[in-house]
């Protein structure tokens, strides 16, 4: 059987976290330094590692089958590819910024103003739907510096906690793009390919429904069972267990993580006792 060819960022933001994402998956990936190149020892996958930039070309000409990279890549790229899976990492922001000192009434406050930004398109999209015109600098790198060399007015620049953009004298004013890392895919996967990508499918939902939810266990008296059970209705329904105090239960189950403090509070509240909350590796439904 062939392997699926799947392009990953060499050293960069989205290295780490895309490497993690198939280590967590049971696929495993050497990445030897100044490796370019590495087949997966249990898995039908071999791994490339290139410049981000690079990544959406190659899943368009077929040179990888799939890729992952930041979507603000993705978009400004324009390149053809399926967006297959959003992968919840590498999250940041595509923003206008301008020098601390100046004020901001909106988008109209860059009209005719020069802009720096490595990324012109996605830019250009947010000045058109405004009604701006305005001069774009296409610069590769080290964009924040853009305005205290008198390069330009006003930068558009990813941002994610803001702390860039500070140290150059700049602030944030408007976002215009929110990215997250995604899996791409070429458009004409073979049948092969494509089942491959199934099961790879399959397995990252696994991992990121268990990232998503915690295993609880806890004691209750009997009498409390009925409102502790409808607090944390779980997969199917809690397990039950009597506990070897007569007149106690352990009740186990899964809690969703963006409910939890609430959850815990009102379990807390309904006489739950000794409360354990333990990672979910895997989580297949
Ligand atoms: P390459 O050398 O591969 O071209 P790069 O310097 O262009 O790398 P990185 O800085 O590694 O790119 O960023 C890769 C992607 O990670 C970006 O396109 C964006 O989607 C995301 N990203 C960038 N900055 C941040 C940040 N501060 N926090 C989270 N994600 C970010
Ligand atoms: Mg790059």
């Amino acid at each position: 059987m062939q392997n699926i060819r799947i392009a990953i960022q060499k050293s960069g933001r989205l290295s780490e976290d895309s490497i993690d994402l198939f280590k967590e998956c049971g696929i495993k990936l050497d990445m030897g330094k100044g490796r370019l190149k590495s087949v997966s020892s249990n898995f039908n996958a071999e791994f490339l590692f290139l410049r981000d930039d690079d990544i959406p070309g190659y899943v368009e000409d077929g040179v990888a089958d799939l890729g992952i990279v930041g979507e603000n890549v993705l978009v400004e790229s324009a390149k053809k590819v399926n967006l297959v899976k959003k992968l919840g990492f590498s999250k940041c922001r595509l923003s206008i910024a301008i020098p601390r000192e100046e004020s901001f009434e909106g988008p109209q406050s860059l009209q005719n103003k020069s802009i720096a930004t490595s990324y012109p398109k996605l830019l250009s999209k947010y000045l058109k739907e405004n009604g701006i015109k305005a001069n774009i600098h296409e610069i590769s790198g080290s964009v924040e510096i853009a305005p205290s060399i008198g390069l330009a007015d006003a930068v558009c620049d990813i941002v994610s906690s803001g702390s860039t953009l500070l140290s150059n004298g700049l602030k944030e004013v408007q976002e215009i793009f929110k990215s997250e890392a995604v899996l791409i895919g070429n458009k004409n996967l073979s049948a092969e390919n494509k089942s491959i990508l199934e099961k790879i499918l399959f397995r990252i939902n696994a991992v990121q429904k268990a990232q998503d939810n915690k295993y609880i266990l806890l004691n209750a008296p009997n009498d409390k069972l009925p409102e502790i059970i409808n607090i944390i209705a779980g997969m199917k329904s809690p397990t039950v267990m009597p506990l070897a105090v007569e007149g106690w239960s352990s009740v186990h189950s899964v809690l969703e993580e963006k409910a939890f403090w609430e959850k815990i509070e009102a379990l807390r509240n309904a006489g739950a006792q000794g409360i354990l909350v333990i990672p979910i590796e895997k989580m297949i439904l």
